[in-house]
């Protein structure tokens, strides 16, 4: 498989007024094509850190990133983030707004997205007006509506009820694997990130290091929901659970 990121040995100090902080002491990874990745780790560990310097929102104090050629970032925030005074559609086309490049074509791939992705009859309400579900794939979409290669996914589902987020995860797997895009996802749920990677990878307390990377093999690989039910995500799930809190 071909590789399309590589992080190698990346290092983040923050500094404030009257501190410094180490967040990451020493990350390598890399990310291949079509793959989708977690990272999981204790709370405060630098996880976000991680995709805000992928995102260049942040600058990282060392290492380097390596991108393949033309290939382009995109970050879903965490929760939908939509604007209220926003419809869907205008929601759906900010990004490109944002980047000047809102043409005919781009527009109308936003629309085939909303329509595919069930929608189309819903272009002109208001984000109150969905459901949380819906407006999750809204938010997607509008991170789709770019063309990216690689999308960033922060806690994309941390505020929904567990019920919605099992849900919601799979609906975002789908989508995301339909449209053959790359995913990097931060979650602190064990079992979100087992059950829809390719590889985990589990980040020690701050400064933080990569403590282990999992390769999921399931028995079958299915659908997020049914592979919580694989003989083998049991396994993968104390292994990272004690990778987690040992250190505690
Ligand atoms: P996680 O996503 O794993 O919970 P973060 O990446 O959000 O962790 O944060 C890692 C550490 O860096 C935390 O101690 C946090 O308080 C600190 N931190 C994050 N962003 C900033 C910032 N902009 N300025 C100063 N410290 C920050």
């Amino acid at each position: 498989m071909k590789k399309v990121l590589e992080i190698n040995h990346l290092k983040k100090y923050y500094h404030t007024e009257d501190r410094e902080i180490f967040a990451l002491k020493d990350i390598s990874f890399d990310v291949n094509h079509g793959e989708f990745i977690s990272i999981v780790g204790p709370s405060g560990c630098g996880k976000s850190t991680i995709l805000s310097i992928l995102a260049n929102i942040e600058n990282k104090s060392d290492g380097s990133i390596n991108i393949e050629q033309n290939k382009k970032i995109a970050y879903m925030l965490q929760d939908d983030s939509l604007l209220p005074f926003r419809t869907v559609l205008e929601n759906s086309l900010l990004g490109l707004e944002f980047e000047h490049n809102l043409t005919k074509e781009n527009k109308e791939y936003v629309l085939k997205l909303l329509d595919t992705y069930g929608l189309k009859d819903f272009i002109n309400q208001y984000p109150k007006e969905l459901s949380g579900g819906m407006r999750q794939r809204v938010a997607l979409i509008r991170t789709l509506a770019v063309n990216p290669d690689i999308i960033l996914l922060d806690e994309a589902m941390s505020s929904l009820d567990y019920q919605t987020r099992l849900r919601i995860g799979e609906d975002l797997y789908k989508i995301i694997k339909k449209e053959k895009k790359t995913a990097i996802m931060v979650t602190h749920d064990i079992g979100e990130a087992i059950s829809m990677s390719d590889r985990v990878i589990v980040l020690t307390n701050r400064p933080s290091t990569v403590k282990n990377i999992y390769e999921i093999k399931l028995k079958e690989k299915k659908n997020p929901i049914d592979n919580r039910s694989d003989p083998n995500f049991s396994k993968y799930f104390n292994q990272i659970w004690r990778d987690l809190y040992e250190d505690i």
